[in-house]
């Protein structure tokens, strides 16, 4: 089944755990900014540090910048059957770039699934996150530990937490999102492609649902 996907939601909904299930089920690639650009600033790249620069005051990469990396990522031959799009678009700049890129090969994205978590749900979460540089897993400490504690299930690194999601850092980027992408809900909702799910259940259930949307 040919499908493009768009996660939507704050920082530390569950975009990416559920990005993941989803990739995993129907067969197509998982494609993050934030790993990319993550795995930039471990290999030490140009690109890395200067998203670093951004990332770690809680800030967005300009536009420019992600919008390049994003339509590189999607041209290779691995994103020709669809793709879910996991922390991108994060602007309407972005957005509507992505939609006219698309539309000048006659495509669109067919669903934007937007995982609901209030703010303060958020901020408990973010705390215990434990996320893997090497191969993108994330853990929790308490809701989705490693079987290892410490070591990724998948690769065997080493877990870390993240530098932005220290507890200032998060507040920021939650003010961030409310600014910048949020608006991205009322877009998807005129585009007719907007769906709910709320990300405050069990990952599992709220991995049912989303099944239920894409069928
Ligand atoms: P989260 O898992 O909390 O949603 P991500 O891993 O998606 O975070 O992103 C981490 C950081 O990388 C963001 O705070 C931002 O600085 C940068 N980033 C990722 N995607 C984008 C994007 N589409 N536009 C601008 N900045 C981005
Ligand atoms: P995002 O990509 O939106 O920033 P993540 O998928 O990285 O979010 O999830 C943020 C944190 O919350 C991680 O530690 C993850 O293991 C945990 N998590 C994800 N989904 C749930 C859920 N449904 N319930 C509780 N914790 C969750
Ligand atoms: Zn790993």
């Amino acid at each position: 089944m040919k499908m493009k996907i768009i996660m939507l939601g704050a920082p530390g909904a569950g975009k990416g755990t559920q990005a993941i299930m989803i990739a995993e089920k129907y067969g197509i690639p998982h494609v993050s900014t934030g790993d990319i650009f993550r795995a930039n600033i471990k290999n030490n790249t140009p690109l890395g540090q200067e998203a670093k620069t951004y990332m770690d005051k809680g800030m967005l990469v300009p536009d420019e910048l992600t919008v390049k990396i994003l339509l590189d990522r999607v041209a290779k031959d691995d994103c020709k059957n669809g793709y879910v799009l996991d922390g991108f678009p994060r602007t309407i700049v972005q957005a509507d770039v992505l939609k006219d890129a698309l539309s000048k090969l006659g495509d669109r994205i067919d669903h934007a699934i937007n995982v609901d978590v209030p703010d303060e749900n958020i901020i408990k979460r973010m705390g215990g996150r434990r996320a893997c540089l090497k191969c993108g897993a994330t853990y929790h400490i308490e809701h989705v530990p490693p079987k290892k504690e410490g070591i990724c299930d998948n690769c065997g690194e080493a877990l870390v937490l993240r530098d932005d999601d220290k507890p200032e850092t998060v507040q920021k980027r939650l003010s961030v999102y409310h600014e910048q992408t949020q608006p991205l809900i009322d877009y998807y909702g005129k585009e007719g492609i907007l769906k709910n799910v709320d990300g405050t259940q069990d990952m599992n259930r709220v991995f049912e649902d989303i099944c239920g949307i894409l069928g």
